[in-house]
């Protein structure tokens, strides 16, 4: 019985020995899993915070985060560049770290609505940027949240606004002057002036020549059109220069007897351009036809040509005119500028001839530049790509 006794009992502690060394591993299994979790989580969520930290860094805006005391609590590296910040601004008041005229009245109002918010400002230093900024403050129930501000970098954005207003405005202008020369003309002919055949043609001829002026307007602002918005394609192909430039000579020549202006070319037989054979026609034309107006009367107008060794050509066309003082030589390419207004106005000129020349000569891969000197004439010259050889 004593033995049975003992035997029940050293087989109930070796029972509760193996379940208690079973339940050991089992825990600490249970553990090492656990830590596993833990590890592969913590991974992850480092992976996350990578992974929205690169797509931050690889915005165009600058982003901002303030925490609920209003102190910096991340940026991204746009912000950082945009403001040219070399320390972490992370840990500092918003006035200190950036300071902008009304952004902390931007972040008071974006906190107070709970909506979104914005506001432009001028950025003076490091460079001068014209910004627009959205605040927004994310609502949580009973604390006050943090403040992301998004900064967009509009200066591009406003100067093509700009751009495009300063030339609606001029296109308006140019049309309205014709339009009402031709308006007063014609009233004027009806009031009476027609029952008198001399000052009939005198007025006529005057509506002629406005509405010339209306009609080469409109021709060249939809030729600049097309050419700023790529419709008119290219057709580059060998080009040789000399036919090219005695068309143009061909179509100006009762101009220039008009003015005793001789035409006159100096270009290397055989000169071949990589260049679509109309476009640069119509620029050397653009550039002819100027030298006509301008030039000196009894004058001359020549278009030379010679390569520059390094696989382009200048073409040049040269007057012996009044010549372009040197404060405008980068101007005249600008639409609608004029040196004397009243002298291009008179001779028809629409203000938009050079920068037609320019475009064309860009989109070619060239340049165009100006050698000017007030009374020793003018030189436009075009750099051009030579067309290849083959053997
Ligand atoms: P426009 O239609 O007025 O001629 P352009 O764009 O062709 O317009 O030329 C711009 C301005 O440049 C002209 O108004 C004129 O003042 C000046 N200009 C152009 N070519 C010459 C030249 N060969 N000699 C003197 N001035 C010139």
């Amino acid at each position: 019985m004593e033995t049975a006794l003992i035997t029940l009992t050293l087989g109930l502690a070796l029972g509760l020995g193996l379940w208690a060394v079973q339940l050991r591993r089992e825990l600490a299994e249970a553990r090492a899993q656990l830590d596993r979790c833990c590890a592969e989580q913590e991974e992850q969520s480092e992976n996350q915070l990578e992974q929205h930290h690169a797509l931050l860094d690889s915005m165009t805006e600058g982003v901002l985060v303030l925490n609920r005391d209003g102190h910096v609590e991340m940026t991204n590296a746009s912000l950082r560049r945009l403001f040219s910040l070399e320390e972490d601004p992370r840990g500092r008041p918003l006035m200190e770290a950036f300071t902008l005229d009304g952004l902390s009245a931007l972040v008071a109002a974006a906190r107070e609505s709970g909506e979104l918010r914005n506001a432009e400002f001028g950025l003076a230093e490091p460079e001068s940027r014209q910004l627009h900024v959205n605040a927004i403050c994310p609502r949580r129930a009973g604390e006050t949240p943090q403040t992301i501000l998004v900064f967009h970098d509009v200066t591009r954005l406003k100067e093509l606004e700009n751009t495009r207003r300063d030339f609606v405005a001029n296109v308006s202008h140019e049309l309205r002057t014709p339009i009402s020369l031709i308006k007063g003309f014609t009233e004027t002919l009806l009031d009476g002036a027609l029952d008198d055949p001399k000052k009939s043609r005198e007025f006529l001829q005057t509506i002629d020549k406005h509405a010339d002026r209306l009609s080469y307007l409109i021709d060249d602002l939809l030729t600049l059109s097309r050419l700023e918005s790529g419709q008119l394609a290219l057709n580059r192909q060998p080009t040789e220069l000399q036919p090219l430039a005695l068309r143009v000579h061909d179509d100006l020549r009762a101009k220039a007897a008009k003015r005793s202006i001789r035409l006159e070319t100096d270009i290397p037989e055989g000169l071949m351009l990589d260049a679509d054979g109309d476009r640069l026609q119509q620029a050397v034309f653009n550039l002819v036809d100027n030298a006509i107006k301008y030039g000196q009367p009894e004058g001359h107008v020549r278009i030379e040509a010679q390569p520059n060794g390094r696989g382009m050509a200048e073409v040049a066309v040269v007057d012996d005119g009044p010549g372009i003082p040197t404060t405008a030589a980068d101007k005249v390419f600008e639409r609608f500028f004029r040196v004397d207004k009243a002298r291009s106005r008179e001779t028809g000129g629409t203000g938009l001839g050079l920068a037609i020349v320019k475009h064309i000569v860009q989109s070619h891969g060239g340049r165009v530049r100006l050698e000017s000197e007030p009374s020793t004439g003018s030189r436009f010259i075009l750099s051009l790509p030579l067309a290849v050889k083959t053997a």
